[in-house]
């Protein structure tokens, strides 16, 4: 079986597969409507979070756009912090809607320092919200969401975030560190097909809501809150597969328990990096903030990155990801969240030892 380590689509269980191949059933129908408001009870234990939770069909980015459209006015200033290839990407959709997006940035491979976040909430009081990825899965970073989140709270902005690689697999209680809007995809920690985005929005992203003027049919938040009301539906025809195989999954969450969940990813991520650092690879993350769902990996020392990724592939039937924009053909990165456990992450670790070489790596520069 093809091992995919890549950071989403990530594998699904059996369990989920054959939930996904069940028989269509009305989705204004009475046991749709029973597994909506279930998997969203569930969602919401996983998100350690009393606020509104909804299942938006789409992928994350569909997510991401619903978060902004939903919070903001053309024109809004917003304090964009971006640390890579999605930190950019969350800049541009607030910017494609009007919004007055002043961009943060860290250099690639380092998180966001919240000491600059505080210096622009300093420099400019008229900024409304401040946006930031949790995991920034193009570097294999981390940010410090905790520290970030309890230094915008004094400011009481909207803060609004992409957890779309993290919530599930790290640790992000909402409530406890003040989320305002949070977005993830189904297709990540969730051990699911992509096609959905779930999102949780506070109490203070609801005031945010009903002042925002962004234009917005589909996606919209007050809409998909009155369908769930209404014994559990959504505003459109959703992906009911995945909803149903998002059941399934949650209950394996649930049963494994999410501190189990967040040492196990831990655990894959301490040995995903000590395994290519003991290969003589350099991890292309600042160390104190590398991710636990995926590692970036330096291509030093004659490594062709491209050319590990399709020996990997051919030979070993193991698939990882390559870098993104700037990092394309620089980095290679292996994905270890979800349905994952030391096996996977052993068998890439063992493959990576006679593959490096056959793609460069000892030749030097
Ligand atoms: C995967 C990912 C996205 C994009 O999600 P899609 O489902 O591909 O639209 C956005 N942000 C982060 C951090 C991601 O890992």
């Amino acid at each position: 079986m093809t091992n995919l380590r890549i950071p989403g689509p990530t594998p699904c269980p059996p369990e989920v597969l054959s939930a996904m191949g069940r028989q269509m059933m009305n989705h204004r129908g009475g046991e749709f409507m029973k597994t909506v408001l279930s998997v969203t009870e569930k969602l919401k234990r996983m998100f350690q979070t009393d606020n509104d939770v909804f299942l938006l069909t789409g992928s994350g980015t569909g997510g991401l756009e619903a978060a902004v459209v939903n919070s903001f006015s053309p024109g809004d200033k917003v304090l964009s912090v971006s640390i890579g290839v999605f930190g950019d990407r969350l800049a541009n959709i607030a910017k494609t809607f009007g919004a007055d997006v002043t961009v943060l940035k860290s250099e690639w491979g380092k998180p966001a320092d919240p000491q600059a976040i505080k210096a622009s909430l300093d420099n400019d009081p008229s900024i409304k919200a401040v946006m930031v990825t949790h995991n920034e899965t193009s570097t294999g970073v981390t940010n410090d969401l905790e520290t970030i989140a309890k230094t915008v709270k004094p400011y009481n902005k909207l803060l609004l975030v992409d957890a779309i690689s993290s919530i599930g697999s790290i640790n992000l209680p909402v409530d406890d560190w003040g989320i305002d809007v949070m977005v993830t995809g189904s297709q990540k920690s969730w051990m699911v097909p992509p096609g959905l985005a779930m999102v949780a929005i506070s109490e203070k992203g609801w005031q945010a809501n009903a002042n925002a003027k962004m234009p917005r049919f589909y996606w919209d938040f007050a809409r998909a809150k009155k369908s769930l009301a209404n014994g559990g539906q959504t505003p459109w025809t959703p992906a009911v597969s995945v909803i149903l195989a998002l059941d399934v999954a949650l209950d394996m969450m649930l049963s494994e328990g999410l501190e189990n969940i967040i040492a196990r990813h831990i655990k894959l991520g301490r040995m995903t990096r000590e395994g290519v650092k003991a290969l003589g690879l350099k991890l292309f993350a600042d160390e104190a903030y590398a991710s636990n769902t995926v590692t970036a990996v330096l291509g030093s020392d004659g490594l062709d990155a491209k050319a590990l990724n399709k020996i990997m592939r051919e030979e070993y039937d193991i698939v990882l990801s390559g870098g993104q924009m700037e990092l394309e053909g620089k980095i290679f990165r292996i994905g270890h969240l979800g349905w994952v456990n030391e096996r996977e992450v052993e068998d890439v670790l063992v493959a990576l030892k006679t593959a490096l070489p056959k793609a460069g790596f000892g030749g030097g520069n």
